[in-house]
Parts: C-alpha cells; structure tokens; sequence
C-alpha cells in the first residue's frame, strides 16, 4: 500500500510538527507541505527554515486540497482549528492530530468531522522539553512508538495508510481506543511530569541559600527532573485539563504507594524498600532491553568531557591532611 501523500497540512509547527514536516521531507512521503501557524513570527521562523512549500495564517487556506491534514498545536487550541478548517476539507482526506491525550481530543473533534473525511487521532510517544520550529529534528520518531486510536467508522486501509506514514518515518505503530491510551500515558507520562513540576516546585519555594545548594548539588538526582519540569507550560496545562479522570484515577494509586513506603521509611522497614527498589530497578532494565533507553550510564552524559584537574594544581590546593 502506498503512503505517500499529494498535499500534507500541518496546523501548527512546533517541535511536533517541524519534525514531522522534516522525516516526510527527507523520506520522500510529501509531495506538498503547508503549513499554517498563529503568530506571524512563528510562520518566518518555519519559511526561514525551509521546513514546508505553502505558508499562511489561514489555517483553512493550508488544508484546502489536502489527502493528509495534521494538527500539531496544543490541545486546547483544537476546538478553535477545527471550527476554522472543517468545511475547507477535502472529501476522502485524513485528518489526524499528535495530542498527548485522546479521549478529549474525540469528543471535541468528531462533531465537526465533515462526511467523507478520515479521523484518526493519534499521538507519537516522541519529544524533547524544547518548544518551536527550530526544535523539530527528522530523527524524532526513529524507534519511538506512535498510537493511532481510529474510531470503528473508519476504513481499515485509510488507518493502515496513517500507520504506513508513520513507520515510513521510523516509528513502530500501536492501535489502541482512546480510553486506554489515555489511562496508560496517564501513568507513564502524565503523573511523572506532574511528579517533576511538583519537586522542582517545591525547590522554587526553598529559602534562597537552600535553593542555591540545591541547584550546586543538583547531579544527585535532582537535575533529571529538571528536564522533565522544563517542558512546555502550556502545552501541559492543557494535558492536565484534557485528561483529568485518568491522571485522578493513577495520582489516587501513586499516592497510596506513596504512603506505604513513607511507612516504610518511618517504621525503618529495611526489607520493603530493598524489595521495593529491586522491582523497580527490573523496570529500568526492561525499558532499556526494549531500546526505548540507553545503557550507558547517567543517561549517557560524556563525563570525558569534564577534565581532570592537573597534578600540579592538586599538590598545591588540594589532596589534602585536612581530614
Ligand atoms: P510547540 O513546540 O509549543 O508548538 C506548538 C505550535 O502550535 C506552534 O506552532 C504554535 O504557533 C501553534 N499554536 C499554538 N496555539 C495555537 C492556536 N491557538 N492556533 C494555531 N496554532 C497554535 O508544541 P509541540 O511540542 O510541538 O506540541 C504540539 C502538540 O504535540 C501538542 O498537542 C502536544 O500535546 C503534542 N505532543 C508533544 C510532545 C512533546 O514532547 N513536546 C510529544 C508528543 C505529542 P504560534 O507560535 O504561532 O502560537
């Protein structure tokens, strides 16, 4: 089957969307890309990197004449696009978006689905906590899972179609129905997010000289959630409006496990947390087996990259009887 496409629309072209415009690009599954976007700014900024051939602020414009139409703005700006492009889509055209969550994403787009026209949802299990076009590489979605979750009146080839395009750009492809999705990225991204915004927050709040100890110390441990934290506030937020019975139902389980090793800790039960940490440690182990991690260590940081200080310099400053 092919999966090639005449005319690709991308509404919005952030980190998701320039790199999607990127993988099409370079494997050969486009032959147009347009691209429309809200602010002037963020429409140059794309032109300037050359990532598509049609660049406007009508959203509507960009998906006229469109076979495949991907909105690639946060979640909370569906309802807005979808009101604005519906009657300028093309009868036989695919119409899917990359949202973190999908249950929502249904509900406030089926509605305005024009007859004749494919909705596949779908979200690649791919980023970075960079923002805009210029974030966007072609190598994104290279081994990372993308799940589409088509609803039953769509036809199998059009989704098979969807899937074809997203393999094509190195993805593996997973069909699931919306609910699910939404209760397994609940647990696997959701909550670890709200987990590192919470921490880090909470640091945010330290006095000032705690604070400045922290960020000195920060390779213990804390630095990792800060790349977590560090993503788009936005974006974000609307995740957390988006999929709240979920990330409520697992955060009700994250707490409870919470308090049993807080328990734990304060009963001075060796045994459960050596238990528990070994299980956990099985995990990590897993997720690098399925290449969805690097072996190296410290996420494979190059600590050669720090030099060692010179000899001399110890013998003078350091080395030290000051114990
Ligand atoms: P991003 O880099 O912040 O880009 C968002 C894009 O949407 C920008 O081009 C922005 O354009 C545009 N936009 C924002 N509000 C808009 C509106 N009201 N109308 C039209 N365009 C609007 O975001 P991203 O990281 O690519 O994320 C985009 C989507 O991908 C989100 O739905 C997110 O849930 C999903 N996703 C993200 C990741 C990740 O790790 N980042 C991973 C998987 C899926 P302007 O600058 O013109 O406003």
């Amino acid at each position: 089957m092919s999966v090639h496409f005449r005319k690709l629309a991308l509404i919005g072209i952030g980190l998701i969307g320039s790199s999607i415009a990127l993988a099409a690009r370079r494997q050969g599954l486009v032959e147009v890309i347009s691209i429309a976007t809200r602010k002037q700014e963020t429409l140059d900024e794309a032109r300037d990197l050359a990532l598509g051939d049609i660049y406007t602020l009508d959203a509507a414009e960009a998906v006229r004449g469109a076979d495949l139409v991907i909105l690639c703005t946060p979640v909370g700006a569906y309802e807005s696009v979808i009101a604005a492009i519906a009657p300028a889509l093309a009868p036989g055209a695919i119409i899917s978006d990359v949202g973190s969550v999908k249950g929502h994403v249904v509900k406030a787009l089926s509605p305005h689905i024009p007859v004749g026209v494919s909705f596949i949802p779908g979200h690649p299990i791919a980023g970075t906590e960079h923002s805009g076009p210029s974030a966007g590489f072609a190598e994104l979605f290279a081994g990372r899972w993308c799940v589409l979750t088509p609803s039953d009146e769509v036809e199998p080839p059009q989704t098979e179609k969807l899937a074809g395009f997203w393999r094509a750009m190195g993805s593996q492809v997973e069909i699931m129905n919306a609910a699910h999705h939404d209760m397994v990225l609940a647990i696997t991204s959701h909550i670890p997010h709200l987990i590192a915004y919470n921490i880090v927050g909470t640091v945010a709040d330290l006095e000032a000289t705690t604070q400045s100890e922290v960020i000195k110390f920060s390779a213990s441990g804390f630095r990792d959630f800060t790349r977590i934290a560090a993503s788009d506030p936005v974006m974000w937020r609307d995740i957390f409006l988006t999929n709240r019975d979920a990330v409520l139902e697992m955060l009700g389980r994250f707490s409870e496990d919470l308090s049993a090793l807080q328990r734990s800790v304060r009963m001075g039960d060796g045994p459960a947390l050596e238990a528990m940490f070994t299980r956990t440690r099985a995990i990590r182990r897993s997720i690098i087996s399925a290449g969805q991690e690097t072996a190296a260590p410290d996420f494979g940081r190059p600590h050669e990259a720090t030099p060692l200080p010179e000899p001399a310099a110890i013998r003078e400053h350091g080395g030290g009887d000051d114990a």
